[in-house]
This record gives structure tokens, sequence and C-alpha cells, in this order.
């Protein structure tokens, strides 16, 4: 079973910019855990900590690229966003029933520290990058939708309502 479920748009945590990670300790592995079995569950590519109700710079990503199957990152920061950009649909699991063509840059560098504390530092292309950006948008309290333009916005309002008022009729 799993221990933590992921929160759904539009639940104010989700736009929160979470905080540094100031010591990886018992509780960063656990949360890291949970992450990892939330994002298998519903069979996800990337999971940010907000998305599990907690507002600290973690990320995990599980994607078929290169050695970085499982990745779990703490603190990352992108160092270098390369100038060609590439559309790509994307979805999130904050935000279920929806999926859109975001443009973003085509490659980045990451760096962050992985779970033993060990700086890593990773070139990402293809979705391997994409995914790293979605998730470090989490970080920083911004959705994919917020990068939508308006007339994608527009196209997508409904659904969004839908979320609303579901959102609404679960909240005490
Ligand atoms: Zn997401």
């Amino acid at each position: 079973m799993v221990k933590r479920k992921i929160i759904v748009y539009p639940d104010p945590v989700l736009s929160l910019v979470s905080e540094e990670v100031t010591e990886i300790d018992e509780e960063t592995q656990e949360l890291i855990k949970d992450m990892f079995e939330a994002m298998d569950e519903e069979v996800g590519i990337g999971l940010a900590a907000p998305q599990l109700g907690v507002s600290e710079r973690i990320m995990v990503v599980s994607i078929k690229e290169k050695n970085f199957e499982r990745l779990a990152i703490i603190n990352p920061v992108i160092s270098f966003f390369s100038e060609e950009t590439v559309v790509i649909e994307e979805g999130c699991l904050s935000i279920p029933g929806i999926n859109m063509d975001v443009r973003r840059p085509a490659n980045i560098i990451l760096r962050g520290l992985a779970r033993s504390g060990r700086l890593v530092e990773i070139n990402a292309t293809g979705m391997l990058a994409r995914v790293i950006q979605h998730e470090i948008d989490h970080l920083d309290g911004v959705l994919f939708i917020d990068r939508l333009s308006y007339k994608d916005k527009k196209a997508i309002e409904a659904n969004l309502q839908a979320l609303n008022k579901q959102y609404s009729a679960a909240s005490p």
C-alpha cells in the first residue's frame, strides 16, 4: 500500500516555493522511498516532493535513458540551458487527465546531491532533460499549465474547472 497520496491541483502546496534540504537524514531517505513508491504506483516518470505535500527541494526520475534509470536528486539546480528548444507533450500526476505540448530548452546540465550526499552533475537531453525541468518547476511552485499560451490554457479551461470542483468537494 502506498504510504502517501499524490496531491492534486489546485491544492495550494503545489504553488509554494520549496525549501533547500540542509541535512540528508533518515527522514529524507524515507521521503525519497515514498516518492519512488508513489511515482511507480501511478506509472509516472518523475515526481517532486511538493506532490506528496512536502515543500522540500527533492525530485525523483524514473526513465530509461543512459544509466540514470532511477534518479533521486536533492537541491537540484540547472546550471545550463541550451538555446535550442523543443516541443514535447507533458502531463502531470498532480493534474490528471490533461496533456499539452510545452516548449522548453532541449538540453540542460543539472547539479545536485545524490541520496548519499555526493555532488552529481548530469548532462541531460531528450526526455530526461524534459522531466528534470518539469520537476524543478514543481520545486518553484510552477506547474506545466502555467507555461501554456493563453490560447492553450483556454483550451483546457473546462478540465481545470472540473479539477477545481473536485478539489473543493473533497476539502473540508
Ligand atoms: Zn508534475
